[in-house]
């Protein structure tokens, strides 16, 4: 965070909290909107995208970055789908600057012109974290089903020819585990400062194409011992983050930091959300910025308050001595592999229903370690296949799998 973002936040003006002690949103991740030319098989959107057309207009997003500052919120991500979709995405960009935010776009780099990065720029954009999904054109194409792995090279030279710090993102699996070494030479070929290898993380689309994208448990351990190796011999010329899948774990991630803890999420069309993988999960009604303050959102909702502390929680967590540590995991996890979202992150080897995971990972080993590109069918992000998830009561647990 910048000091001058840092000092405004200092005299950003606070939301009394409630009696709870819950303290304000630290980061705001706007998704402009969810339309993106890319259809990634893992993408984070939700599977049921094409429910929720309807965008906010530039001044209610404006609104949006008031409040949120006012708040407490200090980082700021502008997200999607693909943000640079948004035509008003420069004015937002000021503003944001303007309150003394943050400010990080987080993009596919696909309309991220040379005229774009000018007027980003002059209006106070931070950072920019730009996505490839494998360091092969093969793959990358294959994986986003575009041909976009030149233009994306031609984006990131760009960017840092701009001057920007950028991060690159990779999202891992097993496709291109066994191309850690690649990635990461073109993370630095590229003058990127940071690295993030996120391996996947099996929500949405991502959980639909789960026995595609699991990896064995061998392809984790070598990419980890690459980036190990890499991490000793670049020292602090790019700073690389390997985030690991929580399948092959024994305790779950302390999701969000918590539930209504510190992220607030507001997705294209107002709902806020305290994850962006909520709204999948059933019987929630998502607070609207249309018609709901954000302090009262974030301080009073039912929404944002329903997983927040212990009382919520079912046994083993409810008395369990490690609560404070990982908050019971992830919400989202637990609904989609337990269809209860108060259970325990069945990642945790003390639930009950952590066979589920087990077995994943078996199966995940009984098959071929690398699959070529279109060995086997994969379920892409478009329209048609939302349409078709939207109908499955378990969003994301795809019914068949089709080839795009
Ligand atoms: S993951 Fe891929 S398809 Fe999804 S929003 Fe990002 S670039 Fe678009
Ligand atoms: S039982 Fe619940 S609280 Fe305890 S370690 Fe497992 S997930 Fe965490």
């Amino acid at each position: 965070m910048s000091d001058s973002a840092l000092a405004d936040r200092k005299n950003a003006p606070q939301h009394a909290p409630a009696a709870s002690g819950v303290g304000p949103p630290l980061w705001l991740l706007a998704e402009l909107t969810y339309r993106c030319p890319l259809h990634c098989a893992f993408c984070y959107n939700p599977v049921d995208y094409t429910g929720h057309r309807d965008e906010l207009s530039t001044a209610q997003w404006l609104d949006v970055l008031q409040q949120a500052r006012k708040l407490g919120a200090a980082q700021l991500g502008f997200s999607g789908g693909e943000p640079l979709m948004r035509d008003d995405l420069d004015t937002l960009v000021a503003e944001a600057r303007g309150l003394g935010f943050y400010t990080n776009l987080i993009t596919s780099g696909i309309g991220l012109t040379d005229a774009r990065l000018d007027t980003l720029k002059a209006n106070g954009l931070d950072h920019i974290q730009l996505s490839f999904q494998d360091s092969t054109q093969e793959l990358n194409d294959f994986l986003s089903s575009t041909r976009t792995f030149d233009l994306k090279n031609r984006v990131a030279r760009a960017i840092k020819a701009h001057g920007f710090p950028m991060v690159l993102n990779c999202v891992l699996h097993r496709y291109n585990l066994p191309h850690v070494d690649k990635i990461i030479d073109m993370a630095l070929a590229m003058g990127a400062e940071y690295l993030e290898l996120a391996n996947t993380q099996y929500y949405g689309w991502a959980h639909a194409n789960r026995a595609q994208l699991m990896p064995t448990a061998e392809q984790l351990r070598e990419a980890e011992a690459v980036v190990e190796r890499y991490r000793e011999e670049i020292g602090n010329r790019c700073k690389i983050f390997f985030v690991v899948p929580d399948y092959f774990e024994t305790r779950p991630k302390r999701c969000m930091n918590g539930w209504g803890s510190v992220f607030l999420g507001v997705a294209p069309d107002g709902a806020a959300l305290p994850c962006h993988a909520a709204r999948s999960l059933p019987g929630l009604a998502f607070p609207n910025v249309k018609d709901t303050p954000l302090a009262q959102i974030w301080y009073d909702s039912d929404a944002f308050n329903r997983f927040r502390g212990f009382d919520w929680m079912k046994e083993p967590c409810r008395s369990c001595d490690e609560k404070t540590r990982d908050l019971g995991g992830c919400r989202c996890q637990a609904y989609l592999l337990t269809l209860d979202p108060a259970n325990a992150d069945p990642v945790c080897d003390k639930s009950p229903e952590h066979e589920k995971v087990v077995r994943v990972v078996r199966e995940a080993a009984q098959r071929p370690a690398t699959l070529a590109p279109g060995e086997q069918p994969v379920l892409f992000r478009n329209d048609a296949n939302s349409r078709r998830l939207s109908d499955h009561p378990a969003n994301g647990t795809a019914p068949a799998n089709t080839v795009r």
